[in-house]
């Protein structure tokens, strides 16, 4: 199974909060920065599919 992460803004009060989600279904906290988001996408891909093809997103580059 491929993983492809997606960090979704979620847009709040004065701020946009960051969600990572990946094509697996997995879905992680909502957090404050997208750095924070991108680390536990990190997380995700690391301890849960250390062995599968995984596909780094364009996102990451913006
Ligand atoms: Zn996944």
């Amino acid at each position: 199974m491929r993983h492809r992460i997606e960090v979704r803004p979620v847009p709040v009060p004065e701020w946009v909060l960051h969600w990572p989600q990946c094509s697996c279904g997995w879905r992680g906290d909502i957090l404050r920065t997208r750095p924070l988001a991108v680390d536990q996408a990190d997380e995700h891909l690391t301890e849960h599919h250390p062995d599968d093809d995984v596909v780094q997103p364009a996102l990451f580059d913006a």
